[in-house]
C-alpha cells in the first residue's frame, strides 16, 4: 500500500468527502477549507507536482480541467473561481501528490499570499 496520502484518498483507504469522479480524476473537499467552496482535483494515479508533467500528461489534464469546469458548476460558482497549484515548499506544498485546490465562493484577493 502507497504511503502518499493522496494515493490512499484515490484507492478509498483513506476517508474524504468526495464531490466528483471520472475514470481517472477524483475531486473532494479540502480539510481546511480556505473559501466557502474548497475542493482538491488530484490524478488518480501518482504524479508528484506539476513538475513532472510532460505530454504524456495532455488527456489527463485536460481530464482533470473538465472535472474542475464541472464542479465549479455543481457548486454554483457563478461569480468565478479560481485553481491553483502549489510546487515546492516555496509555494507551500504539503502533500507530494499533484492536486489542484478549486477555490470560490467569495471574492479571491489577487496575487495570492
Ligand atoms: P498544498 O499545501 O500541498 O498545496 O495542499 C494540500 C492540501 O491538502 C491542504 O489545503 C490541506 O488542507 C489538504 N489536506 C491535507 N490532508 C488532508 C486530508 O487528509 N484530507 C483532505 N480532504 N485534505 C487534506
Ligand atoms: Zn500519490
Amino acid at each position: 500500500m502507497s504511503e502518499c496520502l493522496f494515493c490512499r484518498i484515490a484507492a478509498g483507504t483513506v476517508p474524504a468527502n468526495k464531490v466528483d469522479e471520472t475514470e481517472h480524476v477524483l475531486a473532494f473537499r479540502d480539510l481546511n477549507p480556505q473559501a466557502p467552496s474548497h475542493v482538491l482535483l488530484i490524478p488518480k494515479q501518482h504524479v508528484a507536482s506539476a513538475e513532472v508533467l510532460g505530454p504524456e500528461h495532455a488527456a489527463l489534464l485536460a481530464n482533470l480541467f473538465a472535472l474542475a469546469s464541472r464542479v465549479a458548476r455543481s457548486e454554483g460558482l457563478d461569480g468565478g473561481w479560481r485553481l491553483v497549484t502549489n510546487v515546492g515548499p516555496d509555494a507551500g506544498q504539503s502533500v507530494l501528490h499533484l492536486h489542484f485546490h478549486l477555490l470560490g465562493g467569495r471574492r479571491l484577493g489577487w496575487p495570492p499570499g
